[in-house]
């Protein structure tokens, strides 16, 4: 059977760190079995839901290089919720009740006070055909509620926390749907599930006990529940929930010019017992994909991470897929000369402003100055100038390591670190170097 995945992300807000964890996960999945990746838009809630973010939800997916092969949109497809809880109500798993948030808030704090466990207590089961009709004269709709079977244990093997036992009489009733009519998450959820053919949810821990909930919808719907892993969270590396992760996302990366192999990279194995590596090749990562080296614990997400792998790859990235980025004028060998140096892509303007000057050079001893005149006189132009410059000046001037390196690189690009010198003065050219040279001279 294909591995059918998806994401299901409610557009009520931007993608954050976590939730793109959850993606990836998902989508790598599907990768690694040959499967499919479904992005399932959970726009259910009309207040809440903006066609803004479902429209950056698709732009951020795609900037990860997580094309999804398919869409489906709950606001879309209301009519097959009203069918399934016809079913539901049909066969007697769904009942009606009044309570208000007041009242059930309440009756919470009643059990708590006598230190029981707040469920609710079912009262809704009990009302008669004229309380219902009581209710519905004095103009009162219901909302609804999923009747859990309390005969046998929920249970399913997780893929990332191993067998799961729940016993259906410590869970509330979910409330489903509102007066209104319109939906909560669990049942529409389980019923895309069902009709998307989904074989796997991954999905983070908070979700553990909305899956005993809908291990029993999909059973009530007649349907083989997917098999279910849930991932430990992840939290700020002083190991807290942390509001900021709740809103880092594809924006606030591009800012700090992260590139998305980046992301995906730490992403992929945080939390997991393969090491976390700068791998910018995405088949390599989906390759070594296992929910068995998922951890329990959270998995710590440290910004120094992301910016060491980042840093690692920029200097993997070649030429044509950072060229678009690059200052005007700025070719290959340039890129190659630079790139070890760079923390971001961006970075790369800043060296490019060596290349092309003005440049600002340090005071230089008369020494100093006598040796760069000779140096602008010895500087010949071959495959490797910057090493015959070099092994020239030694031979003719007797100097050696800092002493005849480092008056050159001044001269040459004003710094006294940076880029590789005998990849930089090809890029220099041999009219610029010369004349960065006579002019350190003095
Ligand atoms: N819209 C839900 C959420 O964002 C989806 C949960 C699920 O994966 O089923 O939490």
């Amino acid at each position: 059977m294909t591995t059918i995945t998806r994401f299901a992300p409610s557009p009520t807000g931007r993608l954050h760190v976590g939730n793109i964890r959850t993606a990836l996960h998902n989508w790598m999945l599907a990768q690694k079995t040959g499967g499919k990746f479904m992005l399932r838009i959970d726009d259910t809630d009309p207040e809440r839901s903006k066609e803004e973010y479902t429209v950056a939800i698709r732009a951020d997916l795609a900037w990860l290089g997580m094309h999804p092969d398919g869409e489906e949109r709950q606001s879309l497809r209301l009519d097959h919720y009203d069918a399934a809880f016809e079913k539901l109500r049909a066969s007697g798993r769904v009942y009606r009740c009044y309570e208000t948030a007041q009242e059930l808030d309440l009756k919470r704090k009643v059990q708590l006070g006598r230190g029981k466990p707040p469920i609710y207590d079912r009262a809704g089961l009990e009302l008669t055909d004229a309380d219902h009709a009581a209710k519905a004269a004095e103009g009162i709709a219901p909302h609804w509620r999923f009747k859990l079977d309390h005969s046998t244990p929920i249970t399913w093997d997780d893929g990332v926390r191993g067998p799961q036992k729940f016993d259906p009489a410590t869970l509330s009733d979910p409330v489903i749907r509102r007066a209104d009519g319109s939906w909560l998450y669990m049942l529409p959820s389980a019923v895309d599930d069902i009709e998307m053919g989904i074989t796997d949810v991954l999905r983070g821990e908070d979700h553990v006990s909305n899956t005993a909930v809908q291990v029993q919808m999909f059973d009530a719907m007649g349907a083989t529940p997917p098999r279910f892993g849930h991932e430990a969270l992840l939290v700020g590396k002083e190991g807290k929930l942390s509001k900021r992760l709740g809103s880092l996302g594809c924006d606030a990366f591009r800012e700090k010019d992260i590139e998305p192999q980046a992301i995906i990279a730490l992403l992929a194995r945080l939390g997991t017992s393969l090491p976390v590596e700068p791998i910018a090749d995405v088949a390599a990562l989906v390759e070594t994909f296992d929910l068995s080296t998922f951890g329990r614990a959270p998995a710590k997400f440290d910004d120094a991470d992301l910016e060491r792998i980042n840093t690692a790859l920029v200097h993997q990235l070649n030429y044509g897929s950072v060229q678009d980025r690059l200052p005007d004028g700025m070719g290959e060998e340039a890129w190659h000369a630079i790139r070890p140096n760079l923390e971001t892509v961006s970075g790369a303007h800043d060296y490019w402003a060596i290349v092309t000057g003005p440049i600002e050079l340090p005071e230089f001893s008369d020494e100093d100055r006598a040796y760069l005149a000779e140096a602008a006189k010895t500087l010949s132009w071959g495959d490797n100038p910057w090493g015959a410059l070099t092994s020239a000046l030694k031979d003719s001037t007797g100097r050696k390591g800092k002493g005849l390196f480092l008056p050159l690189r001044q001269a040459l690009t004003g710094q006294n670190h940076g880029p590789d010198m005998g990849e930089l003065l090809p890029v220099l050219g041999e009219e610029t170097a010369r004349r960065r040279l006579e002019r350190a001279a003095g």
